[in-house]
């Protein structure tokens, strides 16, 4: 039985203009192991009881009890598949949408989770218990190169897989939101960086519209997660994470297609400081301010105000 009862991150943000509860539990670790992510290290070797983490959702909602109300979006995730049944059970599910009914003003339930567990029973049984007027899962596709994706990344991620999964959530209306990754290869120049991220977003883009499902765009400049065993490969490469003069040419570039986009600025403290682009030399915080508005407000302007000074 688990003696501290807190999940392993919970706060605020204003994503996308809402009002936004993010919490992550403490289960038993993802078991992939895909190569850049040290995600698992913070969870569980051993499985945790439905009862342990039924007492995180109780402790959660207890600590924002006076703010809850306020909430527009609830984002739940355990550091890998939350609707992995195995590792947060049926119960506890139940018991998390139960207790979100307290948020009346919720309108987006996001779930994180790998696209194996995207099944269409799961999602109609979330559906039928939500009080959200959107539900959304959050997928790490990552990267529209399959090489990239899978060899380099061992994500382990087909394709064709995922697109079935797409399918599913555009027949059942719930909303996907991809992780894509700003320059993750260990020898991608910023040019390269750039180009791959947007043809990403091109691709899902062009993917979900095929199949009616909406799309939210999450875009992570890539951190080299000091643990991983991706950070050996990068380090001999002499990897630099993207400038972040990169980021929002990414989501200028991007913006034509009129995909909702929020950027990750947060290496959930598993880097070191040369290992994100704040520890760059050329890191200039008033970028960082512009990305952090745009996450906020979608408002193209307090970007676009630095065109100018984004060119290589
Ligand atoms: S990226 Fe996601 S699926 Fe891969 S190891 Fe990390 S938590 Fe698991």
């Amino acid at each position: 039985m688990l003696k501290d009862i807190a999940p392993i991150y919970h706060g605020k943000r204003t994503f996308l203009g809402l009002k936004d509860l993010v919490v992550s539990f403490y289960t038993e670790k993802c078991q992939f192991s895909c190569s850049f992510c040290d995600l698992s290290s913070r969870s569980s070797e051993e499985s945790v009881s439905e009862e342990d983490v039924i007492k995180q959702i109780h402790w959660v909602f207890d600590q924002y009890v006076d703010e809850i109300q306020q909430f527009q979006q609830l984002s739940a995730g355990n550091e890998g598949s939350i609707l992995d049944r195995n590792r947060f059970f049926e119960g506890a599910m139940e018991y998390l949408l139960e207790r979100a009914k307290e948020m009346s003003q919720l309108q987006v339930l996001s779930l994180e989770t790998r696209p194996e567990y995207i099944r269409a029973p799961v999602l109609e049984d979330i559906l039928r218990k939500t009080n959200a007027k959107q539900a959304d899962v959050t997928v790490g596709f990552e990267t529209q190169d399959d090489v990239l994706r899978n060899e380099v990344l061992n994500k382990r991620m087909n394709r064709n897989h995922f697109e079935r999964k797409v399918e599913i959530l555009g027949d059942l209306g719930v909303r996907l939101t991809s992780y894509v990754m700003l320059k993750p290869g260990p020898y991608m120049s910023e040019e390269e960086g750039v180009t791959e991220a947007v043809k990403t977003i091109e691709y899902l883009h062009e993917l979900c519209t095929h199949h009616n499902t909406g799309l939210v765009i999450y875009l992570n400049p890539t951190y080299v997660a000091s643990k991983s065993s991706l950070a050996r490969t990068m380090k001999k490469a002499g990897y630099k994470p993207p400038k972040i003069q990169s980021v929002l040419r990414t989501i200028l570039s991007a913006q034509p297609l009129g995909i909702p986009i929020y950027t990750g600025l947060w290496c959930e403290n598993l880097a070191d400081e040369t290992g994100e682009f704040s520890g760059r030399d050329d890191y200039d915080k008033r970028f960082r301010n512009a990305i952090k508005q745009f996450n906020k407000t979608q408002d193209p302007n307090v970007i676009k105000q630095y065109q100018d000074l984004l060119q290589e």
